[in-house]
């Protein structure tokens, strides 16, 4: 089906932005919330950081990630000095790890070609690794000033209903419009403060499901709303459900010590995991690539991600002799190790069948 645009004149509705921005800057200086990348004398890196914590992931999880971050890489400078291991390692729980991974090559090419300083403007930005179009759009307009747009899930949601646009919103016109009105909301000198408005707004007011339109600044400007059925926007296609995968995992142990390697796939690119290969694979053929003996079985770890449902059949095997590669760890050490849910998953499989005991402290 071709993507609509609202049918409304374009004069009409750039007095509706006009009131609408209005009424949203009043409301967010009056209600937002009080998270600590929104404090006094935040940095562009700061705001670089949360931005790419913030993507997919709730404020409430992001919140002790920002802090430690923040802790252990307050510059560019200092996240670039770092290892990929280590941001990685301190990154571990929060999922989708290539934006770790292009964050420490952003804070590299930032001292490589900018002498250590977020760059202004959002065609410098665009140009480092992982910043695409949100995310520049943000560091330009929240730490900068600039008058430069960003559409997100949220800031998608609110503007469909408030404009009762029609069609999936990530059909390339669609896509378009948004960001056209996007960039009508953002030209304004407080443009950062109107973006995070319309982010604040679909966080906490416009939610996918319930909006709650009786208490929402914009309520007397939103199409949607005077429909009478605001949650039918955004008319996304229907999802595509989760492929089902079989995989194998076997953890080879030693001295009580589980064996994991660096991943060499795209899903956990250099995390630390067991080995681990797609489909029903010979377990002792698993094995014998890392030296091990004696394999044991332990059920099947059911391991959901956004595009797929992984069944994991789990072994553990004795290794005859210290491992030549890849890192023997504890299983109650591995804070700090750059290790996917995925390995806590399989090692706890392993661990509850009393294969490997933790380490006694002393
Ligand atoms: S009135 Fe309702 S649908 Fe419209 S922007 Fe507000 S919460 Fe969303």
């Amino acid at each position: 089906m071709r993507a609509k645009k609202s049918n409304e004149a374009p004069v009409d509705a750039a007095a509706r932005v006009e009131r609408a921005r209005e009424a949203l800057l009043g409301w967010y200086a009056a209600s937002a919330r009080a998270l600590p990348w929104r404090a006094p004398g935040t940095t562009a890196w700061a705001t670089w950081v949360s931005e790419v914590m913030l993507q997919q992931t709730r404020v409430e999880t992001v919140v002790p990630y920002f802090a430690r971050f923040m802790e252990r890489f307050p510059t560019p400078a200092r996240m670039a000095e770092a290892s990929e291991a280590e941001v990685l390692g301190l990154w571990a729980g929060l999922g989708y790890y290539r934006r770790a991974r292009f964050l420490h090559a952003g804070a590299r090419a930032v001292c490589e070609r900018f002498g250590a300083e977020v760059p202004r403007g959002v065609e410098a930005l665009r140009g480092l690794p992982g910043v695409g179009d949100y995310t520049a759009g943000a560091i330009a307009s929240i730490a900068f000033g600039e008058r430069a747009p960003l559409v997100d899930g949220n800031v998608e949601r609110v503007l469909t209903r408030l404009f009762a646009v029609p069609g999936d919103p990530r059909s390339g016109p669609v896509k378009k419009h948004l960001w056209a009105l996007a960039e009508a909301f953002a030209d304004h000198p407080a443009a950062g403060a109107v973006n995070q408005s319309l982010m604040e707004l679909g966080a906490t007011v416009c939610a996918p499901t319930s909006p709650r339109c009786l208490t929402c600044p914009v309520r007397a400007m939103c199409r949607a709303a005077q429909e009478g059925d605001p949650a039918r926007y955004p008319e996304k296609a229907p999802k595509r459900a989760p492929r089902d995968e079989e995989w194998t995992a076997l953890v080879g142990l030693h001295g009580g010590r589980a064996l994991l390697v660096p991943s060499a796939s795209g899903r956990w690119e250099g995390m630390l995991v067991p080995v681990l290969a797609e489909g029903a694979v010979d377990p002792a053929a698993l094995g014998a690539h890392v030296g091990a003996r004696a394999v044991m079985e332990h059920g099947v770890v059911v391991h959901v991600l956004t595009h797929a449902r992984m069944s994991i059949r789990v072994y553990s095997a004795t290794l005859e002799h210290a491992p030549s590669a890849g890192t023997l760890v504890a299983l109650d050490a591995l804070a700090g190790l750059a290790v996917p849910k995925v390995t806590l998953r399989v090692l706890a499989a392993v661990r509850s069948s009393g294969v490997a005991a933790p380490t006694r402290r002393r």
